[in-house]
């Protein structure tokens, strides 16, 4: 089936925040042909491309020149099993949810603490997508993208995709890969990550003495529930900000002046910090201007009351890293990706 090209399209329905912005011209990725015929129509427009999943990412700041693909490729399928270790393989336009439930029902571990993480499965290994303690670095196989510069297929390691907190290469080279098809390293019987805030206590609770990978992302969707915002609701992409690294050092002088300080250890002694802490002893929680704002029991959640532009938004964002470095001395990184 060739690609069908819209021009002009709303990307409302598009994009978590609910941010009404124009894509110049639009088109639905079903099929990898069709991936390489964008690069052409790219070339002919002499426009970028721009490669959307579920949008629950992105922030979108003004309309865009570009040719907007909104990845819908399909299918998920078991490509290896010794008995012990399965790999599973997912094409980038499944939603990730459903990638986690199809993982469940096969009785495997290792995605269950990523439930109900919004977006899709080719945007996964884009920003190394990360809660309750574990990562997508953690899972991945590997996976295959195709380089909008060359035309090229290539099959990634995971070593090649140079993951880290919330990053990857694939964030860092934007605009060079569409990532096509992702694969997932998946255990039968290895061991369940509970330690990570209220997990173990809800398993506890509910009189769960013996957890599968199936409660434990139970326990995950409820919490999740509980206390994020739904973007079909209240506009929103998540954590609007990273969780600083900083040195001990640092985190000891802080430590000093704040004795409350939300802080964990890591690896090289260095410190994280609980962004949203921070944002909301600087008095930013629950902030609302025009209709952009910060959530009122997640600081670290920007929302879109209704009518507010990506660009106040970000003007609202560069307000609270610029008064947070004021107050702190540390530097709070923007998660999504700016169109
Ligand atoms: P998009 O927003 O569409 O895109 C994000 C970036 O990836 C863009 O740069 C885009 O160009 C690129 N991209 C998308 N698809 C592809 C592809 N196939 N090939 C190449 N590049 C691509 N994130 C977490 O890490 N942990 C969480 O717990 C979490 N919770 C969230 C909760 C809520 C309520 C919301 C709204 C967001 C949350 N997020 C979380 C952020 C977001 O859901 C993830 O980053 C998710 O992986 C984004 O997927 P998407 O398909 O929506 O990507
Ligand atoms: P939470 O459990 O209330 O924890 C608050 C912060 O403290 C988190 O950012 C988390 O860092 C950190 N933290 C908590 N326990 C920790 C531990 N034992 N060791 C190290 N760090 C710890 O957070 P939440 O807001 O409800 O979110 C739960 C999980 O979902 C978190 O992992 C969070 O990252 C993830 N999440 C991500 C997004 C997003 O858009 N990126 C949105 C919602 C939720 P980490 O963030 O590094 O885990």
């Amino acid at each position: 089936m060739t690609l069908v090209v819209r021009e002009q399209v709303d990307l409302r329905p598009y994009n978590s925040f609910a941010l009404a912005v124009r894509a110049r011209w639009f088109a639905e990725l079903t099929t990898d042909e069709q991936a390489i015929e964008a690069l052409n129509i790219s070339q002919t427009l002499d426009r970028p491309i721009r490669v959307l999943g579920g949008g629950s990412n992105v922030l979108l700041t003004s309309d865009l020149e570009a040719l907007v693909l909104h990845v819908r490729t399909q299918g998920i399928r078991i490509l290896s099993d010794d008995g012990a270790q399965v790999i599973l393989e997912a094409e980038a336009g499944e939603l990730w949810q459903d990638v986690v439930q199809y993982s469940l029902q096969q009785g495997l571990s290792g995605l269950e603490n990523l439930s109900l993480i919004p977006g899709t499965a080719g945007a996964a290994p884009v920003q190394n997508i990360g809660a309750y303690g574990v990562e997508l670095r953690d899972v991945c196989a590997g996976l295959t993208a195709l380089d909008c510069y060359s035309g090229q297929l290539k099959d990634f390691t995971p070593e090649d995709c140079a993951f880290a907190y919330r990053d990857s290469r694939f964030k860092r080279e934007a605009g060079r890969w569409l990532v096509l098809r992702v694969r997932f390293c998946l255990s039968r019987y290895a061991p369940l990550h509970l330690e990570y805030g209220l997990i173990r206590q809800r398993l506890h609770e509910q009189g769960c003495t013996e957890p599968t990978a199936a409660a434990v992302s139970a326990v995950v969707c409820a919490i999740r529930q509980e206390k994020l915002p739904d973007p079909k609701i209240l506009g929103n992409a998540g954590s609007f900000f990273k969780n600083p690294v900083i040195s001990e050092q640092q985190a000891q002088s802080l430590r000093a002046a704040y004795p409350n300080l939300v802080a964990y250890p890591q690896a090289h002694g260095q410190v994280k910090l609980a962004a949203a802490w921070l944002i909301d002893q600087a008095g930013w929680k629950g902030f609302r201007e025009g209709d952009a704002g910060v959530h009122r029991l997640q600081a670290l959640v920007l929302v879109n009351y209704g009518q507010a532009t990506g660009a106040q938004i970000l003007d609202l964002a560069r307000r609270i890293q610029e008064d947070v470095v004021e107050r702190f001395g540390v530097l709070l990184e923007m998660e999504p990706v700016l169109f």
